[in-house]
Parts: structure tokens; sequence; C-alpha cells
């Protein structure tokens, strides 16, 4: 099989590893113009931290694998097509296909195989072939594989802007009805203590580091989700953690599990923001007596109705925190809000719509100088 080949059939295997590539609101941005059509489920638009977009190359390393999770499209002995590229293959036709334009970036995943150090032998010397050989400087996303050693993911952040290891699940019992040969904390959770550990030592800037979540395949609830994401923002400084709804693969003992709501996953997203962006604690979310967050409603917008109808919050005198909790107003509303009330008091909707704010959503729960705004409650 030649390298293109080989892509065809690794580049759009990584469709079960949600990246950069996924929009705040949850969707997938669209491939680049003009691309051949072979290679469309390869390379996606990618939003890079600070907003700049990118075509990134998403590929696995191989897709032959030793492990035998109970989902996995490429689990040991499911029949389906494999390839594995050498590491030198991988880093040639990426350099080809960022000569002609066509890509800016890499995200380089894999399966296992051999062993999880053997196989982050292979990663990490795809991208050294392309920092050193080829002088790439532009964007690498590697995964840190399962079981690779504390040195290899030195090496592997040496290498990349950002790193991720996939939890795949909340906690150990939720994992083994994933995947039964994975070890939850030995595995995975301690590469991404590692990680943080050497974040904090870094000198410069340090690679960001992401997860991954399967949602809906193990039973767990949004809150124990929503409870080892936030810490792994706060304790281990995890940019952000990535939310895929199961789907059920045939030729899997889950194939006929049910598929997850893509809604349940957007809403995790949405509820994991909250944590990482704008103070919200994991009990203070609006989670059903199950522990799942209701599917109908934004979790932000459910807080609000219960905690901020009766009691508004005074857009000309509210701290950045109370701020934040309004719907409609985030990260950056709330800065341009503050710095425009130092000009001036806010007195109508126009005025917060002029700061880019969504003064219809925030309007059932502000007051503009002392008085409630007219306005029509938001549904969602
Ligand atoms: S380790 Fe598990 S999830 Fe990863 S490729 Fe292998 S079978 Fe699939």
């Amino acid at each position: 099989m030649d390298p293109v080949e080989k892509l065809r059939l690794l580049g759009p295997a990584t469709c079960y590893e949600p990246a950069e590539e996924v929009s705040l609101a949850g969707r997938w941005l669209s491939a680049p113009a003009g691309l051949p059509p072979d290679l469309s489920g390869c390379i996606y638009y990618a939003a890079m931290p600070g907003g700049r977009r990118i075509p990134l190359l998403k590929t696995l390393l191989t897709s032959v694998c030793e492990r035998d999770c109970f989902y996995c499209a490429f689990r040991a002995g499911r029949d389906c097509p494999r390839a594995t590229f050498t590491p030198d293959e991988l880093a040639r036709l990426f350099f080809q296909l960022y000569q002609r334009g066509m890509v800016e970036g890499l995200f380089l995943s894999s399966s296992i195989l051999g062993s999880g150090p053997h196989t982050q032998d292979r990663l990490i010397a795809a991208a050294e072939i392309l920092r050193h050989r080829y002088g790439f400087r532009g964007y690498i996303h590697l995964k840190i594989m399962p079981g690779a050693e504390r040195d290899q993911v030195a090496a592997a952040m040496r290498l990349a802007n950002r790193v991720s290891v996939n939890l795949e699940a909340p906690n150990d019992r939720c994992l083994a009805a994933l995947a039964p040969h994975k070890q939850y904390t030995e595995e995975l959770l301690q590469r991404l203590r590692w990680i943080a550990e050497l974040r904090r030592e870094w000198p410069g800037p340090a690679p960001s580091a992401t997860t991954q979540f399967v949602v809906g395949a193990a039973g767990e609830s949004d809150r124990e989700l929503l409870r080892v994401t936030a810490v792994l923002y706060r304790h281990l400084g995890l940019a952000r953690a990535y939310f895929q709804a199961f789907h059920p693969v045939p030729g899997t003992p889950m194939e006929h599990h049910p598929p997850a709501s893509p809604v349940r996953a957007h809403r995790l997203y949405q509820a994991s923001f909250l944590l990482r962006d704008y103070g919200f604690g994991v009990e203070e979310l609006p989670f059903r007596p199950d522990g799942n967050l209701p599917l109908e409603v934004d979790p932000k917008l459910a807080w609000a109705r219960e905690h901020l109808l009766e009691t508004p919050v005074e857009v000309n005198r509210a701290g950045r925190e109370a701020l934040l909790r309004v719907p409609g107003i985030g990260p950056r509303g709330a800065d341009r809000l503050i710095a425009a009330r130092r000009r001036g008091r806010l007195r109508d909707l126009r005025d917060l719509r002029a700061l880019g704010i969504a003064a219809d959503r925030a309007a059932p729960f502000i007051l503009l100088d002392g008085r409630r705004p007219a306005c029509q409650m938001a549904l969602f």
C-alpha cells in the first residue's frame, strides 16, 4: 500500500477523536475548499488557541491494535482493513502536503502496535523527523499512549504544541465497561499528572494538554464526567476536555448498545466551559436526580432561571464573577462591559448589543440602571 492509500484509510479513522477542529458550539468545521476528494476525510480547518484557523492533517500512525476495547472499530480481532505508516513515511507525506500548502498542522494519534511505549517511540520518531530533518515549525498535536514512559512524555512535549491522553471514562469502574485491558490510574491518569508536573517546570511556554471521554457507553453520569473534568482543569491545568458521543460500531461487543445523543455531548461541552471559564463549581450545575444535565436547556440558562430571575444582576455595579453568571455574557463580553461602564452608565439593551453581548438572552436576568429591561424569555 502506498503512503497516500494508507492516509485514505488512517486519516478518516480519527473520526473517533475530536480535537481542535470542534468549534465552541460543538460543530465540525468544514474541510478546506479545493482539496482532492480522497483526502477530504483527513484534513480539516482547525481552530487554534487564539482563534486562528489552519488546515490540520488528522491521522493515525497505525490502525493495528493489540487491545480489545469493547466499542472500538480497531480492536484486536475485528475484521477491518488495517494499515501502518513508518514514522519516515508519515513525516515525508505530511511535509509534501505542507509544501503544497494543503496543510499547516498535524494531529497524530495511533492504535497500540506492540505496546504503548513502542507505539509512543514511533509517534515521537515521526515528530522528530518533521522537526529536525524537515525543519517543520508548525503545529503538532501528539497523542500520549497508554503506558508511555515519563521520559517519552517529556520527549513528546518537547516536539509538540499539544499533547493528549484519552481517559475515555470518568473512573476505573466505567473504563472497565469500555476497555477491559486499560488501567485507569496507572496507564492513563498518571500520564496526565506527569504532563502537569512537566508543564510546571517547563522553560518557556509549555505545550497544552487535553483529554477525551466517550459519552453514553459505560453508564456514567454527567456529574461523574464533570467532576473529573473539574479536577483536571483545576489541578492538572488541562486546556480542554472533549466529549465524544458513543456510536455503536458493527462487529464489536457494543454493536447493539444504543447510540448516545450528540446533544448530551453538547451540554457537557457547555457545562465544562462553565467550570473552566465562568467560575462555576460542579455541584452548582443543574443536574437532574439521575446525575445528568437536562438535554432541552443550556445549563447556564437553567442555572440562571433558578437563581437570577428573582434577583437580577445590576450590570452597572456587578463584579466580573457575577456578570459571568448571566446568560449571554461571556468572559470577553464581561471585560468589555466593565470597561464600557467606566466611561458611562449602561441604560439600554442597545448599549449591551454594541459590546457584542447577547442582550436578549441576558435581559430577563439583569437590571440596567435599576430597571428591568423589556424582554422575552429565551426557550433554550
Ligand atoms: S487501544 Fe482500544 S480504543 Fe485504542 S485503538 Fe486499540 S482497541 Fe481501539
